[in-house]
């Protein structure tokens, strides 16, 4: 495991989980996919004699409970056309497929989303950036709520799937407000540091890439944003991995970058620069406000 201010290293830009978040009326979606995990439980790791008990199941889809209530209560019925749209395409995607099996799933949730919209707005936020942007979803989310002269630097080693979306984008009216680069986030963020003219110059950065970079990200970022303005760390939970015992048989991946998430957590915790606030919207986010 890396320790605090070396050099993260990235391995790859596989990702990112969370408890599902998915539409409605198809096997893929919410009410049949619920049922289907259901019926699958059995067959899932970690059956005993391993220290998971049947209580963390229980919460586990308590907690899923708990989403799907917001979801339909509070999140679909007002889900802007566009990110409905978006949503439901991403939900096409063979990446998304594979990973609603495993119980992990790429995009950002609907609630997510729509606390991302909020935050934007609250904040006033008109520079902005995105490290990760997969399909678009959380982009979208942004995108939506800065105002017309807005901006966002968004970053992704995968331009394919960012163009599998940019059409809906495009639909919306938001798409003159996004730079999107190609590559790793990484170098462009060194180079926006070499230039002092950009540090404190962002209002509102979302973080929802490459694990074991977040704690390189985080100390560029740091210099990026301005004194007030917020950096947002996704999946800070890590499928609820954080809390696991040592002995908990997880996914290969996610016994990898636990240990990275594991890491930053602590660190954000004692970075003297910001206040935080670790939020359990979708797979965790932690909220980090530059105060020096
Ligand atoms: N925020 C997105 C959404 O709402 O759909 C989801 C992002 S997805 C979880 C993670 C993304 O990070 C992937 O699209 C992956 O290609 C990208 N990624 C991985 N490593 C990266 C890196 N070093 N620099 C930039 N993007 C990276
Ligand atoms: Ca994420």
């Amino acid at each position: 495991m890396a320790t605090n201010g070396t050099e993260h290293k990235h391995q790859n830009g596989q990702e990112n989980f969370r408890h599902q978040e998915v539409g409605h009326k198809s096997l893929l979606q919410s009410d049949s996919l619920y049922q289907v995990h259901l019926l699958l439980l059995p067959l899932y790791p970690p059956p005993p004699p391993c220290s998971f008990r049947i209580h963390d199941w229980l919460t586990f889809f308590r907690h899923f409970e708990f989403q799907q209530y917001i979801l339909e209560t509070s999140v679909y019925p007002r889900e802007p056309e566009p990110m409905k749209e978006l949503r439901e395409l991403t939900a096409k995607h063979p990446w998304y497929i594979y990973l609603s099996w495993t119980l992990n799933i790429m995009t950002t949730s609907a609630d997510e989303g729509q606390f991302l919209n909020m935050l934007v707005k609250l904040i006033n936020a008109k520079n902005t950036m995105e490290i990760g942007v997969y399909t678009g979803y959380s982009l979208l989310a942004t995108a939506l709520a800065l105002p017309h002269d807005g901006k966002i630097l968004a970053m992704d080693i995968n331009r394919e799937n960012y163009e599998l979306g940019l059409p809906i984008i495009r639909k919306a009216g938001v798409a003159h407000k996004i730079e999107f680069k190609e590559g790793p986030a990484l170098p462009v963020l060194d180079q926006l540091v070499r230039d002092a003219k950009n540090h404190g110059t962002y209002d509102f950065i979302f973080v929802d890439a490459d694990k074991d970079n977040y704690l390189n990200y985080h100390k560029r970022l740091v210099e990026l944003v301005k004194v007030g303005g917020v950096i947002g760390y996704d999946n800070t939970l890590w499928n609820g991995s954080v809390v696991a015992p040592p002995d908990a048989p997880l996914r290969k991946y996610v016994r990898y970058y636990r240990d990275f998430v594991l890491e930053l957590n602590k660190a954000l915790a004692v970075d003297p620069r910001i206040e935080i606030c670790q939020l359990p919207v979708g797979d965790g986010i932690t909220l980090c406000r530059r105060i020096s």
